[in-house]
């Protein structure tokens, strides 16, 4: 949905709030596509500030199909997030100074949608797991293994390899 500036910008300190059903239905990245599974209304708060900046406030909370980092099996992740920001007049448009995709302006009008989708990337979990202790997938056969032990020969590592390996599965997670 797209909300417009244009009559909020006519009186100094109006203040406005809208709530806005989040129409798309998964978000998309290089990352992947990741279904939405759960999403509630926005209700943002927008107020014009002294005629040269509004501020724009709210909730943003959905849930997200994201695969666990090691098993690959998917993981309903909560995503909340706070929207806080505050828009500078310029030249008869708004504009973000602090983010770098600024998609989600076009001149007074506001595309909740691409917003949503860009707090979202900004806030994205660093690491999904199914469980704190998944044992991952096997290497060798790719058997899920917390359904089930396979007969793969894992080799053991001693210990001063096996902080290596652990530092090689860090940067494999993220
Ligand atoms: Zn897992
Ligand atoms: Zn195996």
């Amino acid at each position: 949905m797209i909300l417009s500036f244009s009559d909020l910008f006519k009186t100094i300190n109006k203040e406005e709030t809208h709530t806005v059903e989040i129409e798309m239905t998964s978000i998309k990245s290089r990352l992947g596509d990741f279904p939405i599974r759960k999403k509630e209304p926005v209700t943002l708060t927008l107020k014009n500030i002294e005629n040269d900046k509004i501020s724009i406030k709210g909730e943003v909370k959905l849930t997200l199909d994201i695969p666990c980092s090691r098993c690959l099996e998917t993981v309903p992740t909560a995503i909340e997030c706070s929207i806080d920001k505050e828009l500078k007049i310029d030249n008869g448009s708004a504009v973000d100074e602090d983010m770098e995709t600024t998609d989600y302006l076009i001149g007074f009008n506001l595309d909740v949608d691409k917003l949503v989708y860009a707090e979202i990337l900004v806030n994205w979990p660093m690491k999904v797991l199914c469980k704190n202790d998944c044992k991952g997938i096997c290497k060798v056969c790719g058997t899920n293994l917390n359904i089930r032990e396979c007969d793969c020969q894992r080799t053991e590592l001693d210990p001063r390899m096996a902080a290596i390996q652990d530092v090689f599965n860090k940067f494999k997670e993220v």
